[in-house]
């Protein structure tokens, strides 16, 4: 049984890694590989990129 991400907190349904399985360190389910290592958490990136909007960054003055 899975619990939420105890780096992040972030809920099962919201992983991303191992299509939504998480990863498991030492018997202990992370969203994903950033966190089961200890690094930054890679979901939030993940779920940005789908709805990108990068050019908004980069548009030029006016
Ligand atoms: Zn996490
Ligand atoms: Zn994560």
């Amino acid at each position: 049984m899975k619990n939420v991400c105890p780096k992040c907190g972030r809920s099962p349904v919201e992983w991303q890694a191992n299509c939504g399985e998480g990863v498991q360190k030492e018997g202990v389910w992370y969203c994903c590989a950033g966190c089961a290592e200890g690094t930054d958490c890679t979901c939030a990136t993940s779920a940005e990129n789908k709805g990108v909007t990068a050019y908004e960054l980069g548009s030029s003055g006016r």
